[in-house]
């Protein structure tokens, strides 16, 4: 049983703000979000397991971008209530399918949401895994940041977010590349990368076909930019030398400093290791999970790390 009366506190997402993580917390009873800057954060905190999960909300979007809405029902599948979940699948329906039915066919604040410019990027992860990829915006932006890309090329900007998907379906028609790739795949980069060079090799042959291929379709709704990008972390040694963190992040009691982010994969440190730890933020989403005075569970180092 646990004697805590203190309220419970919950990871509600990983925010990227100009290149800059932190975390969202939900406290409580509480209406309103913590955040906490992710680079160099210290967190001690215990899993408590006799208590609901909560569900972490949802993202609207209108003709000014994208809103996140809190929620405080209790999750019932792994991240959110039925309510949210329903409304985040009908959204990524629309958005999906957005391209080919139309304006019309699509709830209205989603219409507003893409009748607005669009970039079409490919990005490389550190494993060589590669995507196309669309972002809201004619700059900056934080979609390669929060997705954790090593490497990335801003192809081409047009008019809307139709016209934008339109082109992601043609590249990966046409050259079979991917519009999303699985965190395990970016997890396993971090820990065995390809080597910064190569993957930029690799990005720059990819952006060569994508660009002759859409320079044809682009026409006058749009213009071709080439822009390079790179991951703040490309050349931070902290994450060439990581190793699994080697505990469930969803259960039991754990202490670390978060070093920095790549993505909602966290560079971590703790007292009394050499090792820094690469670890998945995502599993400990909408768990309860307390502070205090406790003993925090010891690592179990596995002889096949070293
Ligand atoms: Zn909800």
């Amino acid at each position: 049983m646990s004697t805590n009366t203190e309220p419970a506190l919950y990871l509600a997402a990983v925010q990227w703000q100009d290149e800059e993580p932190s975390l969202e917390f939900r406290v409580e009873g509480s209406e309103l979000p913590e955040f906490k800057r992710a680079n160099e954060l210290d967190l001690r905190f215990r899993v408590i397991a006799d208590r609901p999960r909560r569900c972490i909300g949802t993202v609207e979007r209108s003709k000014d971008g994208t809103n996140s809405v809190p929620c405080d029902l209790p999750a019932v599948s792994l991240r959110q209530c039925e309510k949210c979940q329903t409304k985040d699948n009908i959204a990524a329906a629309n958005m999906h399918q957005a391209h080919r039915r139309g304006p019309e066919a699509i709830s209205k604040p989603m219409a507003a949401y893409l009748t607005h410019p669009h970039r079409l990027y490919a990005a490389i992860f550190r494993d060589g895994s590669t995507k196309v990829g669309t972002t809201r915006g004619s700059s900056g932006g934080n979609r390669l940041v929060e997705q954790g890309a090593w490497y990335a090329k801003y192809l081409a900007q047009v008019d809307d977010g139709f016209m934008v998907r339109e082109l992601e379906d043609l590249v990966t028609e046409e050259l079979g590349i991917n519009q999303a790739v699985d965190t395990r795949k970016k997890f396993a980069g971090h820990l065995e990368p390809l080597s910064n060079q190569e993957l930029i090799d690799r990005l720059d042959q990819l952006s060569n076909e994508t660009e002759g291929l859409i320079s044809k379709e682009i026409g006058t709704r749009g213009v071709l930019l080439g822009e390079r990008w790179s991951n703040p972390r490309t050349e931070d040694p902290m994450w060439s030398d990581l190793i699994a963190y080697p505990a469930a992040i969803n259960q039991g009691a754990h202490e670390f400093t978060i070093q920095s982010m790549v993505g909602r994969l966290a560079g971590c440190s703790r007292q009394g290791f050499e090792e820094n730890f690469l670890l998945d933020l995502q599993p400990l989403l909408a768990h309860p999970i307390e502070t205090g005075d406790f003993e925090i569970d010891e690592f179990v180092m596995q002889d096949s790390l070293f």
